[in-house]
């Protein structure tokens, strides 16, 4: 069933008539402005999404058109700190009313509760996804602890004690030679 519902022209009506779902694992390349925000870090990155139609009091008049939404990813980001990759897990669990139109929408926003958004015949589900998972992105993301620094072996204190302990090699000549 799900096979008749484009999620990138999505006919929001008759996908909550038919109380239709749809679940998909993307590539994090697929969402470009997602993808961004990892500043290049290229790790193989998963966004799982699901969302279900429904239709509330059917037999209403007006019935309500809903889209439930759900999304996941862990996306690399730079830590704020210490500048080293973070793993920043994103979680999306949102339900949208679908109106007649924007003004709609824009009218009864201040009273609804729930995300208004105007009824299509060919709704981008993939970038309202991708709109949701970037409003969970930290503006500065961080490690709880950030890891500490691997030290460099010409920083390690103990590697420059080491070498200035270790012995000259022409004193050890000097003592070969004349038998001591
Ligand atoms: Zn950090």
């Amino acid at each position: 069933m799900a096979k008749d519902f484009d999620p990138q022209r999505l006919d929001v009506r008759r996908f909550a008539e038919n109380g239709a779902e749809i679940e998909a694992r993307a590539g994090l390349q697929k969402f470009v402005r997602l993808s961004a925000e990892t500043q290049g870090l290229e790790t193989p990155v998963t966004v799982h999404w699901h969302a279900r139609g429904e239709m509330h009091n059917p037999h209403h008049v007006h019935p309500q058109i809903w889209v439930h939404v759900e999304a996941e990813t862990t996306l690399p980001l730079v830590c704020q700190r210490c500048l080293n990759p973070v793993d920043v897990p994103l979680n999306v669990s949102r339900s949208f009313r679908f109106v007649a139109d924007e003004a709609t929408a824009a009218a009864e926003d201040d009273e609804a509760e729930e995300d208004l958004l105007a009824l299509s015949r060919s709704f981008d589900l993939v970038e309202l996804v991708e709109d949701e998972l970037l409003m969970e992105v930290p503006v500065a993301p961080r490690h709880e602890v950030c890891p500490e620094p691997v030290k460099m072996s010409a920083e390690d204190p103990d590697f420059e004690a080491a070498s200035s302990e270790r012995e000259n090699p022409f004193a050890v000549l000097t003592r070969l030679k004349s038998g001591r």
